[in-house]
């Protein structure tokens, strides 16, 4: 089975960062990219912030800490990637730019180095095609927050050979995470039961059923979940719950998962959710307030 002992991160947004965090404080060197080195920046001090916050809680210690941002690189070119054992995309849910970084990243990585996405719904077959190493493609979707969220989704593409499910599946536990195994079918388990149930808010939101609190007190309240709905798609990010749904409404061929207009609009006004501070609540107050 392939050892894995270092892991390259394509996308420093929240689940790239939380990625690098697990993995670093698991022991491994962790090599981070994104085209923006401004995101690079961001994820370093979201990484570290995070870090201080289990110190002060006494779940690492304050030398873990050190070690493990100490085991952290970051880069804005895929050649630094080239001694990785394993890369893990996390980059913007858009199938043409997972696809144009796949292409780019193959000529730079080790013959045997695995390729993971974190894709929330993008088929792993259709990503493993455009590589030269179908057969070590993988999906491996984290949850977010990373770091709190103990679920990994492993999704197998139609070539993947057992020696990469496997060394997967070890790494995901190695990284303190519990798989569940899931087709590859458009949105696979989680974000298939999941991002519909959000779309189905978002109608009951615009067909004027409830308001924004109505409809996430009554999700929490009736329903037992943490978070409403509405919270958990500002949460996620908008535009990666509007990218879930077209993939699920083009990959199933069913009007059932047509996206809500409402969510289109959201998205093309560029109200995104917590990441741009303005999605269902405005994040510029304390307590966020319900923008409608
Ligand atoms: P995000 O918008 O926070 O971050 C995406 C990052 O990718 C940005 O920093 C962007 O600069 C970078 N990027 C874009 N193009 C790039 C390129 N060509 N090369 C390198 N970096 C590039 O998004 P996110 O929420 O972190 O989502 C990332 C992936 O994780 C998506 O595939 C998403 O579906 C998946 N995911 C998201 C969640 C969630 O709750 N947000 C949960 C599970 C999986």
């Amino acid at each position: 089975m392939t050892e894995i002992d270092s892991v390259g991160i394509i996308g420093a947004g929240q689940m790239g960062n939380g990625i690098a965090h697990v993995a670093a404080l698991a022991g491994l060197a962790v090599v981070m990219i994104d085209v923006q080195a401004e995101a690079l920046s961001r994820a370093l001090t979201t990484m570290s912030k995070n870090m201080d916050r289990q110190v002060q809680k006494g779940s690492i210690s304050a030398a873990d800490r050190e070690a493990a941002l100490g085991r952290v690189t970051t880069a804005t070119d895929n050649a630094a990637l080239s001694g990785c054992d394993i890369v893990i995309e996390a980059a913007t849910e858009r199938e043409e730019i997972k696809l144009a970084i796949l292409r780019g990243l193959v000529p730079h990585l080790k013959p045997d180095a695995i390729i993971a996405s974190n894709t929330s719904s993008i088929p792993i077959t259709r990503l493993a095609a455009v590589t030269d190493r179908p057969e070590k493609v993988i999906g491996m979707h984290f949850m977010n927050p990373v770091p709190v969220m103990k679920l990994v989704e492993v999704i197998r593409g139609i070539a993947t050979d057992d020696a990469t499910f496997e060394a997967t599946q070890a790494l995901a536990t190695r990284l303190g995470k519990t798989t569940a195994v899931a087709e590859d079918y458009p949105a696979f388990i989680v974000n298939r039961i999941l991002v519909p149930m959000i779309n189905e808010a978002v109608y009951t939101l615009a067909e004027g059923v409830g308001s924004v609190t109505a409809i996430d007190t009554a999700m929490k309240l009736g329903t037992n979940q943490p978070m409403g709905p509405l919270e958990l798609a500002d949460f996620i990010g908008l535009d990666t719950c509007l990218a879930i749904m077209r993939v699920l409404h083009e990959g199933m061929g069913d009007s059932k998962y047509r996206p809500c207009p409402l969510l289109v609009k959201y998205v093309e006004a560029g109200w995104l959710g917590r990441k741009t501070k303005r999605g269902f609540y405005d994040y510029t107050q304390d307590p966020p307030r319900p923008t409608r």
